[in-house]
């Protein structure tokens, strides 16, 4: 069996360990005689496996008590309509940091329920650096500040939590949860779509102080209303099980790992290794300004355009997969995220420099 290399924006890698382990339960899982497909998800058995990924996500983040941490469906993106559902409040403007695609969308929902204040933008530089701090145009009067801390697609991640005073700050953090540790209290909410950095697709973990949960707007459809969420245990519905049960397994993986502290230490040397062998090539290169730079999603250019597909054959070969840069920034992206082995970062720097040697 042949592992290979996956660096696809997402779905992404899961780690091997985890995969290997939900192999060996998927027949019967505890020796319950059940797989956890099958399984009622108010039976004992699987509110055993939802508290314990509960509890163990909690613990790797060091959530808050006052905070929710909901299993919820519909992706990152059911969220850019969810958030000014439930924290408008009455009122009718919320500032958004404008940073690229992500960031877009999010904003286009919006717009579609109140006055969108771009406190940020750096769409006249193409999107290749992160706002600072004090260039914000912040209005203190605002629902809510949202941005997008790790842009997916144009590879630019914060390098600082923005300080929104009294209003609450909304993080799209789908391409960057559970890479480093953060400080959750300095958020309203978290959100994040599974299929990055937490488990397979179809699931979606929203993280919601309880002040900011009930009050949602007039008409809000039952299933876009936190307080459902927050008052069922993420079980209004039938949530994604399955999805949450490997989710379950992926956060015990990175207990094992050493938690969120030797995560950050491994994916900042991945990324560190990978900046250098582009900036020192005059071969590859990466737009993005240095304090700017995405420790998960790394694209790059082939100073010739004209080989980009002999560069991806070539990968695909030695088992690199999926490489192709998103079509709104053409080149190649790297999504090197918690899965993704050292080696195979390793392996991608070797074939990156016999191909520069040979074409460059
Ligand atoms: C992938 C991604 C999304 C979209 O997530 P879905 O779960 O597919 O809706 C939104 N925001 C960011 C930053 C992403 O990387």
């Amino acid at each position: 069996m042949a592992r290979n290399y996956n660096f696809s924006a997402g779905p992404a890698m899961l780690p091997t360990a985890v995969i290997e382990r939900a192999r060996e339960e998927i027949l019967d899982w505890n020796g319950s005689g059940m797989s956890v497909m099958e399984m009622s998800h108010r039976g004992k058995e699987f509110v055993s496996i939802a508290e314990k990924a509960e509890a163990d996500l909690r613990e790797i983040l060091t959530v808050p008590e006052n905070y929710k941490v909901l299993f919820l469906q519909g992706g990152a993106s059911s969220q850019f309509a969810m958030v000014p559902l439930n924290l408008l409040r009455g009122k009718k403007n919320a500032d958004y940091l404008n940073t690229g695609m992500w960031s877009k969308k999010a904003i286009a929902e919006a717009k579609r329920f109140c006055d969108v204040n771009l406190a940020g933008d750096t769409s006249e530089n193409n999107f290749t650096t992160v706002p600072a701090q004090d260039t914000l145009n912040l209005n203190p009067d605002a629902a809510y500040v949202h941005y997008t801390p790790n842009e997916t697609v144009g590879g630019v991640e914060f390098d600082y939590i923005p300080e929104t005073g009294d209003v609450p700050l909304v993080a799209d953090m789908s391409s960057t949860i559970l890479s480093r540790p953060i400080d959750v209290s300095r958020y309203g909410i978290i959100y994040a779509g599974a299929q990055k950095n937490i488990g397979p697709s179809g699931l979606t973990i929203a993280i919601v102080h309880e002040d900011l949960i009930g009050n949602p707007l007039d008409g809000v459809p039952t299933m876009f209303d936190y307080a459902t969420h927050a008052n069922a245990g993420s079980m209004y519905n039938t949530p994604p099980t399955y999805n949450w049960y490997i989710a379950g397994l992926v956060f015990e993986w990175i207990k094992d790992q050493g938690g969120l502290t030797a995560m950050a230490e491994i994916n900042q040397r991945k990324a560190a290794k990978l900046y250098t062998v582009i900036d020192t090539s005059g071969f590859y290169s990466n737009p993005v300004a240095e304090n700017a730079r995405s420790w998960m999603n790394i694209p790059f250019t082939l100073a010739d355009s004209g080989l980009d597909a002999e560069f991806l054959s070539g990968a695909t070969k030695r088992g690199l997969l999926t490489l192709k840069g998103h079509r709104s920034v053409g080149g190649m992206r790297a999504s090197i995220y918690n899965a993704m082995p050292e080696e195979g970062v390793d392996t991608l720097i070797s074939y990156m420099q016999e191909f520069e040697h040979t074409n460059g």
